[in-house]
């Protein structure tokens, strides 16, 4: 069953517009009398029936409000350092399949993908739909934002030093403190987990998030890929603060 994130609250009657009216129509070839499911700004979710078409606009009919709420009651972020083209794209996807909150795309020293800010805007963008998709796919009830992409300094600035907040900063050199350690110590907060590049963080990278009240941890002895230390370390903080467990 298709499921469309609308715009506003679900009433009797909504119209869909846009790219997700064009889908209904011109690649899934709807009919009247289909349903789908639709998800709205408030994360409430209804069955409704596709009961007339115009021009790129659909109209729909509520016949059922459904159980809502696929989210994880933990407030996770994922702070990813900018990866290789395809790396990130499969960072975006998991993260959301695994209730992911927010998504910051963070420019550090070592990264290797360098882009101007009309390309930085176009990937911010195409996260943003695979993101859409993915929620779709594994019926989220709310749209993870990815925000644009920030560097080091301005994500510590704005996450750092609150009672709220803890910044879970996964560390390739750090082999004393537990990720279990650092997770169990914050239940309750809002978790933002800093994953590095390939090339990893500097050293002065390391102190400045540390600096910042960032908690270096260990995700275990061995060195993942980026992208395995994301799916790794989002997996393990559901599991122990959020709705994994
Ligand atoms: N270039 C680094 C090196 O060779 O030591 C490895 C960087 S690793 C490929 C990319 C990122 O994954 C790291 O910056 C860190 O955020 C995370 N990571 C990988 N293995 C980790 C581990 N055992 N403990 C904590 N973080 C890890």
């Amino acid at each position: 069953m298709r499921r469309l994130f609308y715009k506003g609250l679900l009433a009797d009657t909504i119209e869909i517009t846009g790219s997700d009216a064009h889908h209904l129509m011109h690649v899934m070839r709807a009919k009247a009398g289909q349903k789908v499911t639709v998800v709205d700004d408030a994360g409430q979710v209804a069955l409704m029936e596709m009961t007339a078409f115009r021009e790129e606009a659909v109209t729909l009919t509520l016949k059922e409000r459904l159980a809502a709420n696929t989210e994880s009651p933990l407030e996770l972020v994922l702070a990813q350092c900018l990866l290789k083209a395809d790396k990130m794209d499969y960072v975006v996807q998991k993260a959301v399949e695994l209730g992911v909150t927010e998504i910051i795309p963070v420019k550090s020293h070592n990264c290797v993908v360098r882009y101007d800010a009309k390309k930085a805007a176009a990937r911010q963008e195409r996260w943003q739909k695979i993101a859409a998709e993915a929620a779709k796919q594994c019926g989220r009830t709310a749209l993870t934002e990815v925000t644009p992409i920030t560097d080091l300094s301005k994500l510590l600035a704005d996450n750092g030093g609150t009672e709220t907040t803890e910044i879970v900063f996964c560390y390739e050199n750090e082999e004393e403190y537990t990720v279990k350690s650092c997770l169990q110590a914050a239940q309750g907060k809002r978790l933002v987990l800093l994953i590095g590049p390939e090339g990893g963080f500097t050293l002065e990278e390391a102190a400045q998030v540390q600096a910042s009240g960032g908690k270096a941890v260990t995700l275990g002895p061995r060195i993942l890929r980026a992208e395995t230390a994301a799916v790794a370390a989002v997996t393990v903080a559901q599991y122990e603060n959020g709705d994994l467990g």
